[in-house]
């Protein structure tokens, strides 16, 4: 297959639990929750995305033909290339999970990759990936129903904590929204944090510090 990749980069994450952790981005084209278009967002599944997940012109983005073209492509974007340490990717979009796929899996395993995605948590998953992170979308079903790290942006109508917390995760986190009601949004995780302890607080650190 032809992945399509709107973005790959280096960075540190900012989000979850691996908030703070250098990481290369790989931004997958495409959502099957929105088209990406302004124009369609208020018909859109999803209403409050904050990413520009069209088309392959970012940075290190392009059509890439086969898994290992893709992922010798990400791999250039690890700085320690003598050391250690296992690069580490992050899937993501858009909706990785409509691109990420066996063969990709195992060429990035191939180079020693450790692999997180972050998904919406609709579509199946390939096997093997090392960190799964799902963040439900209001008037979205999600069929993943375990994994790693669920981390639900808070608050969403029709989209509370008490619908996930008894899913097999290893980690719950509350993000605030990113509205115009951001500081009610963060003081009203904190307190949900506070009162149900199961769940975590998580901020967009890369935001805060300004990187991407
Ligand atoms: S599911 Fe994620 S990528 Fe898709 S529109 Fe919503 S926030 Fe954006």
């Amino acid at each position: 297959m032809t992945y399509s990749v709107k973005e790959i980069f280096y960075t540190l994450q900012g989000e979850g639990f691996h908030s703070g952790r250098p990481a290369i981005f790989c931004r997958f084209t495409g959502c099957n929750l929105w088209s990406g278009r302004e124009q369609d967002r208020s018909d859109a599944v999803c209403h409050f995305c904050d990413t520009d997940f069209i088309g392959t012109d970012g940075p290190g983005g392009g059509k890439f033909d086969t898994p290992i073209s893709l992922a010798e492509s990400i791999r250039k974007f690890w700085p320690n290339k003598e050391t250690d340490q296992h690069p580490f990717v992050v899937c993501t979009g858009g909706e990785p999970a409509l691109q990420l796929d066996e063969a990709l899996v195992s060429a990035l395993h191939q180079l020693d990759f450790e692999i997180a995605v972050e998904t919406n948590g609709t579509l199946p998953l390939p096997a093997n990936i090392d960190w799964v992170c799902v963040s439900p979308k209001a008037n979205s079903k999600i069929i993943i129903l375990k994994g790693n790290e669920l981390k639900l942006v808070y608050p969403q109508e029709k989209n509370t904590p008490e619908k996930f917390s008894s899913l097999h995760f290893d980690h719950f986190f509350l993000q605030p929204m990113d509205d115009e009601r951001l500081s009610y949004n963060t003081q009203a995780c904190i307190n949900y944090c506070l009162q149900h302890p199961q769940w975590k607080l998580s901020l967009q650190t890369h935001k805060i510090i300004g990187i991407p």
